[in-house]
């Protein structure tokens, strides 16, 4: 039997059967990134993280909608509201307009995650190009009396709604009594902005840059506060109420909470079924971030890391735990993804082997009838009850350890592990040729071979050492070495 579909929520804190609204097409909204820089390899985990999800929706028979944004206007440096617009803050690091570098980094947002083998959603939509229906929201709520107007824009008026922080179980009373926090015109500490004026300081706006993506609208000119561009077009695209709503746990607190206000206000109700938030991807004491501590895909494919390798990494956390990131776990990584690949193409041939004496008809034959192994029911269900049982992805990628060691025949193990790959997406069928070892372990290599040349016997051990702790044994040959991974 098909084991139940559970996952956590956020909202309600706790696992619940997930049943979707519509039994033909699951609805799933995910918040976006923001254009102004490259992800970072703690965005990438995030889109990871949903693109596990959206897999395992599908291995249970599910069709989705799936819809993300584009946040190219409006996200400021600070959650509170302040601080400059994170685009014009990037137009001015690159040198380039921000529309331009919202182009160009949202291009290269794509590319990382077609290289992590993430699905496309079936909608991207950007803010800018939703301005008409951000101020329609906006018009609504003011209209229904949950706004109000500053010197610098128009406010959600949090104070109307008795749920309001519901979501992040915000203590609103701590928040506004216990801080020295600079409120500004704002009414309460937890007020955001709607629609925020263009900079009306010409000093501000001449040290910094001119504002170059502003709109008009009945309160005046300016652009879109960064929560609203979420429920306009998810409302747009998916409806009042929806099935998922996703982001990483910085989410909770504010944009989140603020999402929610906005469809209360609007609606009366909360816009989805089930939220869901990706933990966050760590380097030591600090978080990865676009301002900090950073590190990206490309950085990994420079040092010539297969992009997988970080895939196969990030799914041996759950989803709901910070993570560690360090070269090492990526190394190990690497090594476990390459003797996997490695594995299903020996399976392949020794199936061959084993179908040959069946079938002694030409090569090509022998093959497809490798192929034909069977899914081990077992193992499947063993599988399906992690992936099911609220994304356990370290538990599942046990099982499929399980069935590399397991006593099933060659064409039934890959038959197995394959089934697996359709939520792993590791291309587990793909030819081990094609991994290539990573520049710091070759370095490593060639310097041994350096210290060989020379006669540094003392080094050359040293190395070989050094090489052995990373998962590599170094062989000598006559044409210089032969590097074999130990894991
Ligand atoms: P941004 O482009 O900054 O708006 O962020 C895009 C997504 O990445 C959001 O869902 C964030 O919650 C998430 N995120 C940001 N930093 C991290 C991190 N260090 N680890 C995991 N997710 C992150
Ligand atoms: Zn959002």
């Amino acid at each position: 039997m098909f084991p139940t579909l559970k996952l956590y929520d956020t909202y309600r804190r706790k696992i619940a059967k997930f049943t979707p609204i519509s039994n033909k097409m699951v609805t799933l909204y995910a918040c976006g990134p923001t254009v102004y820089d490259f992800a970072h390899l703690g965005n990438l985990r995030n889109y990871l993280f949903v693109d596990v999800l959206r897999r395992v929706l599908e291995l249970n028979g599910y069709r989705l909608k799936h819809v993300m944004n584009i946040t190219d206007v409006g996200h400021l440096t600070s959650d509170a509201d302040s601080g400059e617009d994170k685009m014009q803050k990037g137009a001015r690091k690159h040198g380039q307009s921000a529309w331009q570098i919202a182009k160009f980094f949202e291009a290269a947002f794509l590319e990382d995650l077609g290289k992590l083998s993430i699905m496309q959603p079936s909608s991207l939509c950007r803010a800018t190009e939703h301005i008409a229906e951000q101020i329609e929201y906006i018009e609504d709520l003011e209209r229904k009396g949950f706004t109000y107007q500053t010197l610098d824009g128009v406010y959600f008026d949090t104070q109307k709604l008795a749920s309001y922080g519901k979501i992040a179980k915000l203590d609103i009373a701590g928040l506004q009594g216990g801080k020295r926090v600079e409120l500004g015109e704002k009414r309460q500490i937890t007020d955001f902005a709607l629609w925020k004026f263009s900079e009306t300081d010409k000093s501000i706006a001449a040290a910094k840059q001119e504002r170059q993506m502003q709109w008009s609208s009945p309160w005046g000119i300016g652009f879109p506060g960064w929560h609203i561009e979420c429920s306009a077009m998810s409302e747009k695209y998916l409806g009042t109420k929806f099935d998922i709503h996703v982001g990483g746990e910085d989410h909770i607190p504010v944009h989140h909470a603020n999402e929610i206000a906005q469809s209360e206000g609007r609606h009366g109700h909360q816009p989805a079924n089930f939220w869901m938030h990706g933990y966050f991807l760590q380097m030591g004491k600090e978080k990865l971030s676009k301002s900090g501590k950073s590190l990206l895909l490309r950085d990994l494919l420079e040092q010539g890391y297969d992009p997988l390798a970080f895939r196969y990494l990030v799914l041996t956390g759950h989803y709901r735990s910070s993570m560690q990131f360090s070269m090492q776990a990526l190394q190990s990584a690497a090594i476990a993804l390459q003797r996997l690949r490695t594995m299903v193409a020996d399976w392949l041939v020794d199936a061959c082997h084993e179908s040959s004496d069946l079938q002694k008809s030409a090569d090509h034959a022998q093959v497809s009838a490798a192929d034909k192994g069977i899914i081990n029911l077992e193992y499947q269900l063993a599988f399906l009850n992690c992936v099911n049982n609220d994304l356990n992805m370290p538990q599942a990628l046990a099982i499929l350890w399980a069935v590399v060691k397991s006593k099933l025949s060659a064409a039934d193990k890959r038959a197995t592990v394959l089934y697996f790959d359709q939520v792993f997406a590791l291309s587990l069928h793909k030819s081990t040729n094609t991994i290539q070892i990573p520049s710091e372990i070759t370095a490593l290599a060639e310097q041994r071979l350096q210290a060989r040349l020379n006669r540094r016997w003392a080094k050359s051990d040293q190395i070989r050492e050094k090489l052995r702790q990373l998962g590599y044994v170094i062989t000598d040959t006559d044409s210089g070495y032969q590097l074999q991974t130990t894991l």
